[in-house]
């Protein structure tokens, strides 16, 4: 039987940057990786320039090409503005009814960006009464404040998918031009050595479990 993830992102780019290398992985296994995407992506930064929906979703249907993922669903939620109401954990419900996911991989719940703390809510609600078996919160980034409340137990190692996790990130242009271009990509490549570290691979990518079934695992 196919196993299969459903990987939850408040924004285009967010699953790339904290779970790119096990969504690789998982494609590379021959698991069907699904992409929902809950905000429609356009945003004005603080320093006053646009990024167009379009121009990210167009980001995002290349980045998940690239990772392997088997459909990208989009929300369009307004940026900044992610609810968590009853309204979209009934609308997640529904896919989550779809595709019966085995894994499932969103936000931690102590991020500094409130919607990626609605994402983990929603993640956490949809996933009641063991609706999915294993639920994984992923690794806030480094210049989040709050980076310390992330308490990683899950570690994957993504020494033969790190070239594909950068690729995806290369390919959100307008992102990476925005977060410095190699600098970002040497960041995000010093994050793997560091959990890599902690594990004995080159590279890896960490979570936080909030829920584990052996089933899939052993
Ligand atoms: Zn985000």
């Amino acid at each position: 039987m196919t196993i299969k993830v459903l990987a939850m992102g408040a924004h285009p780019d967010d699953m790339e940057l904290e779970a790119g290398g096990t969504l690789a992985k998982f494609a590379k296994k021959g698991y069907d990786v699904y992409l929902l995407i809950l905000t429609s992506g356009g945003y004005t930064d603080m320093t006053g320039k646009s990024y167009t929906d379009n121009q990210l979703k167009e980001e995002a249907k290349k980045a998940s090409e690239i990772l392997g993922v088997k459909e990208v669903i989009f929300f369009d939620y307004v940026t900044t503005n992610l609810p968590n109401s009853g309204e979209i954990i009934s609308r997640v419900d529904k896919i989550v009814d779809e595709i019966r996911p085995d894994i499932f991989i969103s936000h931690h719940p102590f991020d500094s960006h409130q919607d990626h703390k609605a994402a983990a809510d929603i993640m956490f609600a949809v996933s009641r009464q063991g609706r999915v078996k294993n639920v994984l919160s992923g690794s806030t980034l480094p210049y989040r404040p709050n980076v310390f409340a992330f308490r990683p137990q899950f570690f994957v190692d993504i020494s033969e998918t790190l070239e594909i996790k950068l690729k995806a990130i290369r390919s959100y242009q307008s992102q990476y031009n925005k977060f410095g271009s190699e600098v970002l990509i040497d960041r995000v490549k010093a994050m793997a050595i560091t959990h890599g570290w902690a594990t004995g691979y080159d590279y890896a990518e960490c979570f936080e479990v909030i829920r584990m079934d052996e089933s899939i695992w052993v």
